[in-house]
């Protein structure tokens, strides 16, 4: 795993950094505006 993650997105694939403190599912998606997972 990368030191920091990243969150994904399972609709378009886009990935962001994992901001510490909030939650890939409470983010959403800055292309597609989907609930992001945790990429691992
Ligand atoms: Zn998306």
């Amino acid at each position: 795993m990368g030191p920091g993650g990243n969150c994904i997105c399972p609709n378009c694939g886009k990935q962001v950094a994992h901001v510490r403190g909030t939650p890939c599912t409470q983010r959403k998606c800055p292309n597609c505006g989907a609930q992001m997972t945790r990429q691992t």
